[in-house]
């Protein structure tokens, strides 16, 4: 008896663990260890305190203990690539749609897979596993995708899958963030539609994608692809006050947009846009690509 109460309460205690609290938008700069980087959140994980913050030269997200963080000296360098980019994407666009990177000066293309809220069973792991066997050279394949967090509360066994092919060293993911409910009402035009639709707390949107990623082990990203990729100057605005970087698309396979150097490529991984899949294996079956990361080759 005792000993199931044990159990019990280890079982409680350890899922209470990997919940993060106090989740919280903060910012500033510092110098440490020869980097710049800049925070972009702090929480509390085990009662001690962390800070997701990104590398200003690199562009990739990372996690510091408070306690890690001893020797930081606070300094705002406007010159990194980081600042860089996140000032050239505070100038808002008038367009509605496509508001961001759509491609880069390369040679190689992007593949991103968004993962919006779908009712359909599983994901399109065909695709994925093709993906890996025609173009894998024993190097992870570089992929982005989009996620939104009702997908994974829906998707869980799925979302699972896809961070064992990153464990496995198959892929290569970076994870951006598609908010939370990505509300869509085929009825609405664009501009009331999305994250336009009156009463959407985009904030909220974003930070509980980033919380679920971050309690099961993945690092949230600075890019968002904002859903149907509407968005108006506000949002734009915003997303730039919370650090991240927006990205488009100039191949969205789906809707007959070609893939030429340098395009970030657009597909849906959540088995609601079949035909971009099928376009997109055979393409891939006749033409030898090869897959860069943005937020490794993004140049000003
Ligand atoms: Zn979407």
């Amino acid at each position: 008896m005792k000993k199931s109460i044990i159990i019990i309460l280890f079982i409680v205690s350890s899922l209470f663990s990997s919940q993060i609290k106090d989740y919280q938008v903060v910012s500033g700069s510092f110098f440490y260890q020869n980097s710049y980087y800049s925070f972009l959140r702090s929480f509390y994980h085990d009662k001690k305190k962390y800070f997701l913050v990104v590398d200003e030269n690199s562009l990739k997200t990372k996690l510091f203990k408070l306690s890690d963080l001893k020797a930081i000296i606070l300094l705002n360098n406007k010159k990194t690539r980081y600042k860089k980019l996140l000032k050239k994407y505070s100038m808002a666009s008038s367009k509605l749609q496509n508001f961001g990177i759509t491609s880069l000066h390369t040679k190689d293309v992007y593949l991103t897979a968004d993962l919006c809220p779908s009712s359909k069973k599983g994901y399109e792991d065909r695709f994925i596993k093709y993906f890996i066997k025609r173009y894998y050279k024993n190097k992870p394949l570089k992929i982005t995708f989009f996620v939104s967090g009702r997908w994974i509360q829906k998707h869980k066994k799925e979302f699972y899958e896809l961070i064992s092919f990153q464990k496995s060293k198959k892929l290569d993911i970076t994870w951006g963030n598609h908010t939370f409910t990505h509300y869509y009402n085929p009825h609405l035009r664009f501009d009331k539609n999305f994250i336009l639709k009156k009463g959407t707390n985009l904030k909220k949107e974003i930070l509980k994608v980033e919380k679920i990623l971050l309690e099961n082990d993945v690092l949230p990203s600075i890019l968002f692809r904002f859903p149907g990729l509407v968005s108006d100057k506000k949002s734009e605005k915003f997303i730039n006050t919370l650090g991240l970087l927006p990205v488009g698309t100039n191949a969205w396979l789906a809707k007959n947009q070609n893939i030429h150097d340098g395009s970030v490529i657009l597909i849906h991984g959540n088995k609601n846009e079949p035909l971009g899949i099928k376009k997109a294996i055979k393409i891939f079956k006749e033409n030898d690509y090869d897959f860069g990361s943005i937020l490794e080759d993004l140049k000003l």
